[in-house]
């Protein structure tokens, strides 16, 4: 899969989708909430990302698993350790809202 902005080979990643939870009203007394925080658990997707340009695609759940299992079989495992070193940290910065 090549990105469709400049053509490069793109790499499987895995994103994660931030899932919001419903706010608490802001001051006493209002009836809607207007306040929506990132929380939840978040949702983990896979997706191809353009070494070069940075451009991200999602996929489809077959493709996911397809080339999620592809991918994890081509792995040494210093590059499993580092791809779950590295979707833990962006898990922790994604649930306290740390920049990357
Ligand atoms: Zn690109």
């Amino acid at each position: 899969m090549n990105c469709y902005k400049c053509e490069t080979e793109m790499v499987l990643g895995i994103a994660t989708a931030q899932t919001y939870v419903g706010g608490m009203p802001d001051f006493e007394g209002e009836a809607h909430s207007s306040t929506f925080s990132a929380g939840g658990t978040g949702k983990v997707i896979s997706c191809h990302k353009c070494p070069s340009c940075g451009h991200s695609v999602t996929q489809t759940l077959n493709d996911m698993l397809t080339d999620a299992v592809e991918a994890y079989k081509n792995m040494t495992p210093e590059e499993k350790d580092a791809m779950i070193k590295e979707q833990k940290e962006s898990y922790v910065r994604a649930e306290f809202g740390l920049k990357d």
